[in-house]
């Protein structure tokens, strides 16, 4: 369903809700420097391109766009490009966004800003979790052996947030 709402470009991010709340803040809630739409909550969003390059850096093995067309790309593109075809890339991407817009309501409705680390760990965890569920062994190995850097996930509890080490 979110995917649904992306391509569609029809999330509540403030260009679309600025015209029904008045004096609300245009700026991206993340990093304060641009106007929140779309393409800047789920990529252009130096807090989103942060994942998004560690991401695509630890499933290099997917067959995916370069980095600079994905980083480049217009709107239309990037959805086409992320939406269709690979199926390991397009579970990729859905957990990726689906992670982007959480981190994005968790800054706007509770300021809360978590970790690069800390949100791939977690991102990570779910694309495992996901590939364990929807695809047959040979894959699913295939996905686990690129979880991380060094081929596997550590998490170290301090203070009850778990970090990458
Ligand atoms: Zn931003």
């Amino acid at each position: 369903m979110l995917l649904w709402h992306l391509c569609h470009q029809i999330l509540p991010v403030v260009t679309i809700l600025k015209d029904k709340i008045p004096n609300l803040n245009p700026n991206c809630a993340r990093c304060i420097d641009k106007e929140e739409d779309h393409m800047h909550v789920f990529r252009d969003c130096c807090n989103s391109r942060a994942i998004w390059n560690r991401v695509l850096n630890s499933n290099r093995h997917i067959d995916q766009p370069s980095m600079k067309v994905f980083m480049n790309s217009d709107w239309n593109t990037w959805m086409s490009l992320n939406t269709g075809g690979n199926k390991d890339r397009v579970m990729v991407f859905g957990v990726t966004v689906w992670h982007r817009w959480k981190n994005r309501n968790e800054a706007v409705l509770q300021q809360k800003m978590r970790h690069d680390s800390y949100v791939f760990n977690i991102l990570t965890t779910d694309l495992v979790a996901n590939s364990n569920s929807f695809q047959d062994k040979r894959k699913k190995q295939s996905i686990e052996a690129n979880v991380s850097y060094g081929g596997f996930l550590r998490l170290v509890s301090t203070k009850s947030i778990p970090m990458a080490v």
